[in-house]
């Protein structure tokens, strides 16, 4: 560099941090003026305007939409790439042999997972996929293709009015990307499988900048990897789905005194062993607690994937009385979404735990959920909320799967419906991390030693509601673990989406 330009941004330099009002600005400017390398060869290049650095208001815009407040980490730079070519450019750049070392980088999409570490990056770049978030549907074929960063509640709003929809997710504001790698659960999932057995193609952008498309016919391991797999593979810039059609659903949220929870639990048995289970009729019974209503309360959330109202399949719990409050009613997807939207500056802890439909089992879930609750009661400060989900997981997914080109999830060992537990902590200060961090991770553990004594346990976890500490991937079982370290091998042998991407459940650790 010349010498006189350097003495000026140098004198620069100086003058903005003598400047900045505190320790975030001092480290803001001095990484605006000196920005790492890796984000430089972005600065230098064709996506130069999608780079943005701290201090930056698209940068800070980045930070703020995570859903937990926890994964808020403080990246180089984010970049944030509009389109397949672009998204191929910057891996290109960040893993050329020309760097003094390779890249340290992140990929999100909607930024939902509440893991510190899975979706953003300390010290590296964030690839944000932001402005990839439309969906465009093609009458010809009934598919749907939907970009990464798409949250579900504006799929279900483009796809409504043509009156098609897909298996997304049943929070408006959860992101496309993240939601169809882990599997996905849908309200239509009794009926169509898992979400990610939804998708007939990915395209993927893998290791060394290539763009592919995985599916049943090309790239058929890849296809399958994908589905479970996380970010092992490469960045998913497309997800084309299957559609159906759209009708409204009947549903909402049904919620009684706490007293109800083993008449809930009683019905949830017959519901989840019932082998004639209605395939509309989806349901998640929770027990829950908020300091903003401070009663402790069990709910049922009914989602009928028709217009019926009360329908039969639910007529066990109908018959529990004494209800708080009831939000059923028949309205489109879109709607039902809006209503589990949330968006949230708090932090959160995701755990989750399976174990076969028994009544003793569920019953200990909600003595510790209790002992959980009585701490948190007399320990925990600021605005907080408990929810602890038993969901059905069911052997017709496997079906739904198989017949699609199957995925990574391991669900063919399974013979019978199971449930899938997920205990889901937030609150408002960071004071409290530990408190909440230790009790969620102490109610898991203790369900799932109560249920490996009794013999209900199931090694089956759900990655998208498993904790930074649970390994989902080694609990699909090992020949699918080799399966995927084959697939990962073969479409990047030098280990960039295990080495340079750190972030999420990554198979080499398995
Ligand atoms: C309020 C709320 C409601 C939820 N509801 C449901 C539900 O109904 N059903 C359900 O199954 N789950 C649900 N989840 C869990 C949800 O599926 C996961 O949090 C999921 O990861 C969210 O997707 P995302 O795009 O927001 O993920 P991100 O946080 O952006 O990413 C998650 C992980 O996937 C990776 N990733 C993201 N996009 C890509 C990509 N394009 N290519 C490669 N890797 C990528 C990231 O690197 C990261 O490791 C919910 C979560 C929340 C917070």
């Amino acid at each position: 560099m010349h010498r006189l330009s350097f003495a000026l941004l140098a004198a620069a330099a100086l003058l903005s941090v003598s400047q900045a009002q505190n320790e975030t600005d001092v480290e803001s400017t001095i990484q605006f003026l000196f920005p790492s390398y890796c984000c430089t060869v972005l600065t230098n290049s064709s996506v130069s305007q999608q780079v943005t650095y701290p201090g930056q208001s698209a940068y800070n815009a980045s930070l703020a939409s995570y859903f937990d407040g926890k994964s808020r980490l403080t990246p180089n730079c984010i970049v944030q790439p509009q389109s397949s070519e672009e998204v191929s450019h910057v891996v290109k750049l960040l893993t050329a042999a020309s760097l003094p070392e390779p890249c340290q980088f992140a990929v999100r999409s909607g930024g939902h997972t509440p893991i510190p570490g899975a979706n953003n990056v300390d010290d590296g770049v964030t690839i944000d996929l932001l402005y990839m978030n439309g969906t465009t549907y093609n009458a010809d074929t009934k598919v749907a293709s939907i970009s990464p960063a798409a949250r579900w509640g504006s799929v279900y709003q483009t796809l409504e009015p043509l009156g098609r929809m897909v298996a997304g997710g049943r929070g408006s504001t959860v992101g496309v990307g993240g939601f169809l790698l882990g599997g996905g659960i849908s309200h239509y999932a009794p009926r169509v499988g898992l979400s990610c057995d939804n998708v007939v193609n990915f395209q993927v952008v893998l290791a060394d900048g290539r763009i592919a498309n995985a599916n049943k016919e090309t790239n058929s391991d890849l296809f399958t990897a994908l589905k479970g797999g996380n970010s092992n593979f490469g960045i998913v810039t497309r997800y084309d789905m299957e559609t159906f059609e759209s009708e409204d659903l009947w549903g909402g949220i049904v919620t009684y005194p706490a007293s109800t929870a083993d008449q809930h639990f009683k019905a949830l048995v017959n519901f989840g062993l019932d082998p004639n289970r209605d395939p509309n009729a989806a349901l998640i019974v929770f027990q829950g607690y908020s300091t903003v209503s401070p009663t402790d309360v069990v709910r049922a959330a009914f989602d009928y994937t028709k217009p019926v109202v009360r329908p039969d399949a639910y007529k066990e719990f109908f018959a529990v009385t004494n209800n708080i409050s009831d939000t059923t009613k028949i309205q489109p997807m879109s709607a039902v979404a809006a209503e589990f939207g949330s968006d949230t500056t708090k932090r959160v802890q995701f755990r989750t735990v399976s174990f076969k439909i028994d009544l003793d089992t569920l019953q200990e879930t909600a003595r510790l959920y209790k002992i959980m609750l009585t701490e948190l009661q007399a320990k925990a400060s600021g605005q907080w909320r408990v929810s602890c989900l038993h969901q059905v997981w069911a052997t017709s997914y496997t079906a739904n799967s198989t017949a699609r080109g199957g995925n990574v999830l391991g669900m063919e060992r399974y013979t019978e419906n199971f449930i899938m537990y997920q205990s889901y902590l937030s609150w408002s200060e960071a004071k409290d991390d530990d408190l909440f961090i230790n009790l969620g991770l102490a109610l898991t553990d203790g369900i799932q030693k109560f249920a490996a004594s009794k013999g209900t346990d199931v090694e089956y976890l759900y990655l998208n509601y498993a904790d930074k500490d649970q390994d989902p991937l080694s609990a699909y079982g090992a020949d699918k673990v080799k399966f995927m370290k084959d697939v990962a091998k073969k479409y990047d042998p030098s280990g960039v989406y295990q080495t340079l991407l750190p972030g999420g459940f990554k198979i080499s650790k398995v």
